[in-house]
């Protein structure tokens, strides 16, 4: 992983600590919850992004969503959640973001 990847990999896991952190904030929320609610998040900037690339006015970058798409990132999370996958940092050695 080149410096600019690694570092954009630690700030990717420091914010979704966060955001890990604020859906956890009332003691109550059972964890996998939690990044459940993370995940459909995910899944609705999916599908804000996605619209603003099609018809009419699409964003001139060229990328078109595809109906494989949600296949796709659900792989990712996949792939994610195995312990080589995730960045190579182990979120216990992370300094946190802040505290609930
Ligand atoms: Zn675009």
């Amino acid at each position: 992983m080149s410096g600019d990847s690694a570092e954009r990999s630690v700030e990717l896991t420091q914010g979704l600590t966060r955001l890990f952190e604020l859906e956890m904030r009332d003691g109550r929320t059972p964890p996998l919850e939690a990044l459940e609610h993370i995940a459909r998040a995910l899944g609705a900037l999916y599908q804000d992004v996605a619209s603003a690339h099609r018809d009419p006015a699409p964003c001139p970058c060229g990328w078109v969503p595809t109906s494989d798409d949600p296949v796709r990132l659900a792989g990712a999370l996949r792939g994610g959640s195995s312990r080589e996958a995730v960045f190579g940092k182990d979120l216990r050695t992370m300094t946190p973001a802040g505290y609930a």
